[in-house]
This record gives C-alpha cells, structure tokens and sequence, in this order.
C-alpha cells in the first residue's frame, strides 16, 4: 500500500521540490507515495481570493481564516482515519519515533501556515495535530512540510536500498550513531582507526558502540534518559 500525502498550501510551486530528486523522487515516479498539493488561494474570498485577515484583538501580522482552510482541508476529501496535521512551532516536536508511525500510515494531511499563523478554531474543528520541526521559527510551513515528509518517506519499503542501514541511524537505538570512515586509509595525516581494519567484527561493533555511547553523552545527554 503506498503513501498518499496531501498538502494544503499557499504555495504549491514549493512541492515536490527536493523530494522529486534522488531516492524520494524515484519512489515519488514508481508510485511508492503520492504528493497532491491543495492550493489554498483557490480557497480565497472576494477579486484578491484573500485568505488572510488582521487577528482579532490587535497586533501584528495576519492570520489564516478558519472558513477558507477549512473548505480547502475538506476539499480533500480525506478519509477520517488519516492523520490530519498542521506544521507548527507550538507543536509535538517531530522524533525518529513519531516519524515511524506516521510511515505505517495511509498517508497524512500536512497544512502549511504563513503569516502569524492560522485561526484556532480551524485546527479544533478540523481536528489538527500540530508538529514541529524544532524549536526557531521559519516564514512559512512549506519547508518543515517537506522535511516531515523526507523523514516519512526514506522509510517506506523498497525506497532505501539497504534496509539495515535504517536500523542502525542515529535516534533508531536511541543513540546517535558511531564515526564513519572510508578510503583512502591515510588521507591528510589522518588514519582510519586501526580497529575497522582488524577484521574483528565483533570488536568493531563494540568500538562501534562506545563511540555512539561517548558521542551521545557529549552531545545529547537528554537522550540517555529516554532510553528504555
Ligand atoms: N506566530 C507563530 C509563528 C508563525 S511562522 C508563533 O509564534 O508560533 C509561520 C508558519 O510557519 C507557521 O504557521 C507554521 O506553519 C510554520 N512554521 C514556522 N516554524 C515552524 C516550526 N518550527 N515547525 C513547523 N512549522 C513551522
């Protein structure tokens, strides 16, 4: 069963964009996901198809109108049981885990917001689940639409060429992964450690493993604690 994504955007020029090349835009060709983009202008109200308007209470900037997103979110015709998401900094931070099970699904709904922002009424309504990319903020959602959606579709079946190496990735163990290295043996006055030429398998995967375990301690010591 392949992957139906389906992105509600003010900028539909933005899709595929990096996922039409390499190992994503050839399973992108072969039909192992599909990408429908949903152009939000045509949504729009009045000679200017606006679909902004100035937030209630003051301030500044713009906000997404409730009533066009919402007819454009249900133009789509989404079966209910396919998740429904909207690209946000106040949302659920994007982990390896949480891709996983968004890669077992039908698909997903991705809604890309600009401005300030979109209308909290259409996100109760429609039933939106709000995630982020991480914590800075970008101009509009298009680009942490795209990079939720690499994530989701490096892991469908058949789109990477070596399964194992999905296994072995950074975050996947709860880790993040050991130095590669590669020919030639001697480059610049620098070796490749002596280990990964031993032959010893069973030695390089316990070198392997301190690595990951001293890289992690330095740079990511909150991730040791999630560990099961
Ligand atoms: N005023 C908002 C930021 C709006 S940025 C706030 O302070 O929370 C405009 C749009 O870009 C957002 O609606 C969202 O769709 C997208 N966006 C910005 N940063 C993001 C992030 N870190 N993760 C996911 N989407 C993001």
């Amino acid at each position: 069963m392949n992957f139906a994504a389906t992105v509600v955007t003010l900028y539909p020029e933005m899709f595929p964009g990096h996922l039409g090349q390499s190992l994503a835009g050839k399973a992108l060709a072969e039909g192992v996901w599909s990408l429908q983009t949903i152009h939000l202008r045509e949504f729009g109200l009045g000679r200017h198809r606006a679909v902004d308007e100035t937030p209630a209470g003051g301030g500044a900037g713009m906000v997404l109108r409730p009533d066009c997103l919402a007819a454009a979110i249900d133009s789509a015709n989404i079966s209910p049981d396919v998740p429904r998401l909207l690209m946000s900094p106040r949302g659920k931070p994007l982990t390896q885990d949480y891709v996983r099970q968004l890669s077992l699904e039908r698909g997903a709904l991705i809604v890309c917001g600009r401005f300030e922002g979109v209308d909290e009424r259409v996100i109760e309504a429609r039933g939106l689940t709000e995630v982020s990319i991480g914590d800075y903020i970008l101009s509009g959602g298009e680009p942490a639409a795209l990079t939720l959606l690499d994530a989701i579709v490096r892991l469908l079946p058949g789109v990477m060429g070596n399964d194992e190496s999905g296994a072995e990735e950074s975050f996947e163990t709860g880790l993040l992964e050991h130095p590669h290295y590669t020919k030639p043996a001697d480059w610049d006055d620098r070796t490749v450690p002596a280990i990964l030429k031993s032959g010893n398998h069973a030695a390089i995967e316990a070198w392997r493993r301190e690595q990951s375990e001293r890289l992690t301690a330095e740079r990511r010591p909150d991730l040791l604690g999630k560990r099961e």
